[in-house]
């Protein structure tokens, strides 16, 4: 069975990369991560990632800690890079293109991010990784993913978390939370479900992008995701 999907987003934590720690890349998660994007794209689906940057450095933290907000967002921009560096080479050693692309200006790091030349490179079948978030400030790469998706005409934004989709309530917290099959942009804002910030959650629902929020230890795996055999939720209208 395939992919009901020709061109995905798919959203990496800097936390799924950390694996078991806290802090930085451990190797059998980015690996992990590296070979079931690789499955993905080896069966025909084009696929844009868009690395988060928490395993590294969180603008918040740098800030609660008194650097100046707008300097400590830079950094954790950069933290997103060093991700994006890194899974782009391990999607390669899986056999797969992959080409790294920074929202900065770094020409000795990687292309600066377009739409037109990220799209290119996935119409040459290449899997592209996005770094730098949005190149702002203030913003997630949550939204970030939101936005690339948006951007790229990629059909649905994959978000792996660590539970299987939106719960009415904390699952961890909660026993009698229930798990949503399908729920709406409004409600998922309304409830407050803090699954991705609400700036991506009104951008998605502003361009009709749907969001499918799966676990990442999912036994069927990003590939059973999107032919419809894991559990997940879809975000949408
Ligand atoms: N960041 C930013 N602008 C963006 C995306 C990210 O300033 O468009 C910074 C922000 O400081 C954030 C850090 O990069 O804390 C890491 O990103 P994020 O927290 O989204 O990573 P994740 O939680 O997905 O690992």
């Amino acid at each position: 069975m395939s992919s009901a999907y020709k061109r995905i987003l798919l959203k990496v934590s800097g936390e799924a990369l950390a694996g078991d720690n806290s802090f930085g890349i451990e190797p059998p998660f980015l690996h992990g991560i590296a070979s079931q994007i690789a499955e993905v794209a080896r069966a025909g689906t084009e696929v844009a990632i868009v690395v988060g940057g928490g395993n590294i450095f969180r603008g918040m933290s740098g800030a609660a800690d008194g650097t100046d907000r707008v300097t400590a967002d830079l950094m954790g921009m950069l933290g997103t890079m060093i991700n994006a560096l890194a899974l782009s080479n391990a999607i390669s050693r899986q056999g797969i293109k992959s080409k790294p692309f920074s929202a900065a200006t770094m020409p000795s790091v990687a292309d600066t991010f377009t739409a037109r030349d990220a799209k290119q490179a996935l119409e040459d079948g290449f899997v592209v990784v996005l770094g730098g978030g949005t190149g702002n400030p203030f913003f997630t790469t949550d939204t970030a993913a939101t936005l690339r998706a948006i951007e790229l005409e990629c059909d649905v934004v994959l978000k792996g978390t660590k539970v299987d989709g939106v719960y009415s309530a904390d699952p961890m917290m909660d026993p009698d939370a229930t798990r949503y099959a399908e729920i709406g942009y409004d409600e998922v804002i309304r409830r407050n479900l803090k699954v991705m910030d609400t700036a991506a959650f009104a951008l998605a629902r502003d361009n009709a992008m749907p969001i499918i929020v799966y676990a990442l230890d999912d036994e069927a795996g990003l590939a059973g995701v999107l032919e419809g055999r894991g559990l997940s939720t879809r975000v949408g209208d």
